[in-house]
């Protein structure tokens, strides 16, 4: 993209695997150091490790984003060897599908709190630094079925939707202090996530997305880098679909 990060230390929550994994990927290969996240830290330091094979800047870490204690210890990490957090990527999420009817409690507590409650977390932790220096980038990975609903996918839906109002008020929050604040809504992106979907259920996913392809990690990894660079300076509170057309 041309986008320098060089040295910038950008932290994506979730990025062991699929879209976290290529956002932090596309940080690091324009220079950024990449810290990687998930509740496996084996995982985390073998991605971390494929990262500084392949050249680039990385630690990886083992955090549950539920878990304040946790996210405020990896905090402690960071700030042991960098001055900073410049850029905070709140991509953590899970699904539990089912219809409202048969939902279990369980299932919607567990799909609020890692998506909506694991992005609290992580915000209030990490955007401290980012008020005291005045600079600083959120970016929060919400999805379209925040915007358009979907079946079977209520405690999901409310969760990302959530994260797109938490991203405005936010937005109004830090404007002041230099601080962007901005949502990415990606469509239906190849992931772990999607994979369990069934044959039929991707055909007809397929027709109904103009560009009639899924997405990659990467197209939305794109969009990261844009609103984390300067050129984005100008942009905040704003949610950008990421869907091959499929919502328009
Ligand atoms: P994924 O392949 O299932 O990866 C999820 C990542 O989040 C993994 O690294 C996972 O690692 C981590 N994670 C899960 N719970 C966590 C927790 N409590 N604390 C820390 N890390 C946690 O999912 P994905 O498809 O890449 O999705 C990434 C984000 O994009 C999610 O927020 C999802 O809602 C959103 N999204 C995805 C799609 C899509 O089509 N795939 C579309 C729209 C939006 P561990 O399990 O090891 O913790």
């Amino acid at each position: 993209m041309g986008i320098s990060f060089k040295d910038k230390v950008v932290l994506v929550t979730g990025s062991t695997r699929g879209i976290g994994k290529g956002i932090a990927r596309a940080f690091a290969q324009e220079g950024a150091i990449a810290v990687i996240m998930g509740r496996d830290a084996s995982l985390a330091e073998r991605v971390r490790d494929e990262f500084i094979q392949a050249g680039w800047k990385a630690e990886g870490y083992g955090c549950d984003v539920t878990n304040p204690q946790n996210v405020g210890e990896i905090l402690d990490k960071i700030l042991d060897k960098y001055k900073s957090v410049d850029i905070l990527v709140n991509n953590a999420g899970i699904a539990k599908d089912n219809l409202l009817v048969r939902m279990s409690e369980s299932d919607w507590d567990e799909v609020i709190r890692v998506n909506l409650k694991g992005m609290f977390n992580c915000t209030k932790v990490f955007v401290k630094g980012m008020l005291k220096r005045r600079s600083g980038r959120i970016i929060n990975i919400s999805s379209i079925i925040g915007i358009t609903g979907n079946i079977g996918q209520s405690n999901y839906a409310a969760s990302k939707a959530g994260m797109i109002g938490f991203t405005k008020s936010m937005a109004h929050e830090v404007a002041s202090r230099g601080i962007t604040v901005n949502a990415v809504a990606p469509g239906y992106i190849q992931t772990d996530m999607t994979a369990q979907l069934k044959e039929e259920a991707r055909d007809e996913i397929l027709k109904a997305i103009p560009l009639r392809r899924f997405g990659t990690a990467d197209d939305v990894a794109g969009v990261c880098l844009f609103l984390a660079s300067a050129q984005a300076g100008y942009i905040t509170g704003e949610t950008i679909v990421v869907d091959g057309g499929m919502t328009i």
